[in-house]
């Protein structure tokens, strides 16, 4: 059992570590995106160093009190926020810790600690000349040591996979307060296990990272973009692989969009620039990053051709120049921001062998047709990720159908499994789908997954109850 953080543990924490570390919480730590878990109270650490960090870990586990690390709190999954009967937890936010300790660009590889957000890692590897190749729309807020340990994912998989595949070494915290580290930029290491790849994605559960040794490319001097309405997923899917073919390793980007949340965008008055007067059924997004020399704009229009002769794209628009680009962008990433303003009954995060995603997306809007409610359907297509959420027909209160959540996700997970499917592509498990690991993982993987955890948090103190239902 767990023990809460008391006023006398947190005054022995504070005289542990210097002045300012601890401080006062604010309702933001407490919430995450959707609303949907509201975060018990905890004390606020905010230390500054891998070995303020380290002495809140030894702290921890000597007195057996929970630890809730943080980052920038954009996670879906409800990971970064502790439930209402958990005992006083320590939250560990990484926010001070931000800096960019190293860029070797000749080695296309860079060094920042856990707390740098997204979007200032690709700005320090752009005032190299180098890119870092991961790209989402919390980029602003999302924090490196969130974004390692969900394997975020985003719009760049296609090219450059997911988190994972950008890290060259971690440095992090382990349960009992040692640290690793593993903070290397080889390329080859066949050293044993690899500790690394155990903590991204463990989501908080086996150690705090706190820096990573990320991978970097050379920057696509080519760039540009299109949307394609396309007669259905079938026909996006065949389209994919038209664009395979023509680009080859220049594609950097597909990605589906349903009819259904341009409307939404529409209904909720923003405006995304769409490019087209009527709402099309469905449509891609294509992007593509080529090396000097070659055109951009060409070659999307040699996809539009393509894939118009073979009766699969029935209206498009090629990007203009980069601004018109954004813009194809900024209707994308709308999306979330509509669906949050319409307001999801439930939201499903799920990848699909490719083949498999027109069957999916068929199945299941037949099977959750007696519900009535809007699905938009979106995603990733290029890595068979889908963003499958239902809402309240229009017009009508999500509150009123909230009672249907349930069913449409045991409806739409069910279906997912027979596919052969994931549950959670890129989110990751955090508290909204133990659950889900409990029902449909593979028994022999949750059996060594509760072996490692015991093995390196006996005491069950790192983000208990999340990812794992805790053992006592
Ligand atoms: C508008 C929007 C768009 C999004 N788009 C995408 C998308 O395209 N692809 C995608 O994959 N996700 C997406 N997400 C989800 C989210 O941004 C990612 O999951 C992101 O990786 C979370 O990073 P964070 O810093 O906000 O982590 P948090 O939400 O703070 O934490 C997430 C989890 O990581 C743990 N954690 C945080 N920091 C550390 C650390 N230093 N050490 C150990 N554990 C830690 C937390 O305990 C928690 O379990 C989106 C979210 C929003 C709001």
């Amino acid at each position: 059992m767990l023990e809460p953080m008391t006023d006398a543990l947190t005054a022995a924490l504070a005289a542990r570590l210097p002045e300012g570390v601890l401080r006062e919480i604010t309702p933001a730590y407490l919430e995450e995106p959707r609303s949907k878990y509201p975060g018990r109270d905890a004390v606020l650490a905010l230390p500054g160093s891998t070995e303020e960090v380290a002495e809140i870990v030894r702290f921890a586990a000597a007195h057996r009190v929970g630890l809730l690390p943080r980052g920038g709190g954009t996670g879906l999954v409800g990971g970064q926020v502790m439930p209402d009967k958990a005992p006083k937890p320590i939250l560990v936010s990484l926010e001070r810790m931000r800096a960019v300790r190293d860029i070797h660009a000749a080695e296309n590889a860079m060094v920042v600690e856990a707390g740098c957000v997204l979007a200032d890692v690709q700005a320090a590897a752009e005032q190299a000349g180098r890119l870092f190749p991961l790209s989402l729309g919390s980029e602003g807020s999302a924090r490196m040591g969130g974004l390692l340990s969900t394997n975020a994912g985003g719009v760049n998989v296609l090219r450059y996979g997911n988190t994972r595949d950008l890290v060259l070494g971690i440095e992090a915290v382990l349960p009992d307060g040692q640290v690793f580290n593993g903070l290397r930029r080889l390329r080859k290491d066949n050293t044993g296990y690899d500790l690394r790849h155990l903590l991204i994605g463990a989501e908080g559960t086996l150690g705090i990272i706190t820096a990573a040794a990320l991978r970097l490319y050379p920057r696509p001097p080519e760039t540009g973009a299109a949307v394609l309405v396309v007669e259905s997923p079938d026909a996006a899917l065949r389209l994919l692989n038209l664009a395979q073919q023509i680009a080859g390793p220049g594609l950097s980007a597909f990605e589906l969009i349903s009819g259904q949340g341009l409307a939404f965008q529409r209904e909720m008055g923003m405006d995304t620039r769409q490019p087209f007067e009527e709402v099309p059924n469905w449509a891609v997004l294509i992007d593509l990053g080529l090396p000097q020399g070659e055109a951009p704009q060409e070659m999307l229009e040699q996809i539009f051709a393509a894939g118009f002769e073979e009766e699969l794209v029935s209206d498009g628009v090629v990007a203009q120049n980069e601004a018109q680009r954004q813009d194809f962008w900024l209707m994308r990433e709308g999306i979330p921001e509509a669906n949050r303003l319409v307001g999801a009954v439930a939201s499903h995060d799920i990848s699909l062998p490719l083949s498999l995603v027109p069957a999916f997306i068929d199945t299941a809007g037949v099977a959750l047709a007696e519900l009535g409610l809007r699905i938009n359907c979106f995603g990733h297509l290029g890595d068979g990720n889908l963003h499958y959420n239902v809402f309240p027909p229009q017009g009508e209160a999500r509150d009123a159908h909230l009672h249907l959540a349930a069913k449409a996700t045991r409806i739409v997970h069910d279906l997912v499994m027979a596919h052969d499917g994931s549950f959670s592509a890129e989110h990751g498990v955090g508290r909204a789908k133990v659950g889900d690991l409990e029902r449909y993982g593979d028994p022999a993987k949750l059996w060594a997954m509760r072996a490692i955890k015991g093995a390196l948090d006996p005491l069950g103190i790192m983000n208990p109850g999340a990812v794992l239902r805790p053992s006592c």
